[in-house]
């Protein structure tokens, strides 16, 4: 089973993410990781992504489709493929297909986590970070407690890039580069859209409930 999860900032798509890959042993699969591992490991790849990185320039949709035939060739995550923030335009997802059927694989669903702006806003002013291990709180929806977070509370900060205008940005970017994905997944029949209001359990039960109805 390969999963593409779509989510605005701030929709606690992380969160799910991380649950989808425990609860159904999957791996995830962020661009973001990737770069930062093929530049790392300072491969010819990873080196040419430094140089465009360095120049402040985007990374270009050959790149990101080179590192998606190392995911989607490699015996070890055949069919337990989660995507977190890929596909991010038509024609990734047009080279994902091309490849996921290349390799005898398929999308199984693609999980839309919608949230009004108002939600994404409250969510991530509410966010802290602790600045001793890096671990993400929330205010209102995951408060640091004793069960969860041992670190002392005077490590917890508001994140610095967290305030209201560059939200709205963010958010309105992702909608208005998200539709024409949603749409080209719907048209196949593979869209489920998750009502991304509700608490964290609630979600990760319907995600469930998709899932299961997806094996059955
Ligand atoms: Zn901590």
């Amino acid at each position: 089973m390969n999963i593409i999860l779509f989510g605005p900032p701030g929709a606690g798509k992380g969160t799910q993410a991380d649950n989808i890959v425990k609860r159904f042993n999957l791996h995830k699969v962020s661009t973001g990781d990737l770069l930062r591992d093929e530049i790392k490991r300072s491969t010819n790849l990873g080196l040419e992504i430094k140089s465009t990185v360095d120049k402040g320039t985007l990374v270009s949709d050959e790149i990101i489709n080179d590192l998606m035939i190392k995911i989607l060739s490699d015996r070890k995550f055949y069919n337990r493929l989660i995507f977190d923030g890929y596909p991010r335009n038509l024609n990734q997802a047009k080279n994902l297909d091309f490849l996921v059927k290349k390799n005898n694989q398929k999308i199984s669903c693609v999980l839309s986590l919608n949230v009004d702006k108002e939600s994404v806003i409250k969510r991530v002013l509410g966010r802290l970070l602790c600045t001793k291990c890096g671990l993400i709180f929330n205010k209102n929806f995951k408060p640091s407690i004793k069960e969860s977070h041992s670190c002392d509370p005077k490590f917890l900060v508001k994140r610095s890039d967290d305030n209201e205008k560059i939200i709205i940005d963010r958010f309105e970017t992702y909608l208005k580069k998200t539709l024409p994905l949603l749409e080209f997944y719907k048209e196949q029949n593979l869209l489920h859209q998750i009502d991304g209001k509700a608490g964290i359990d609630h979600i990760f039960e319907e995600i469930q409930r998709i899932i299961a109805g997806l094996e059955a």
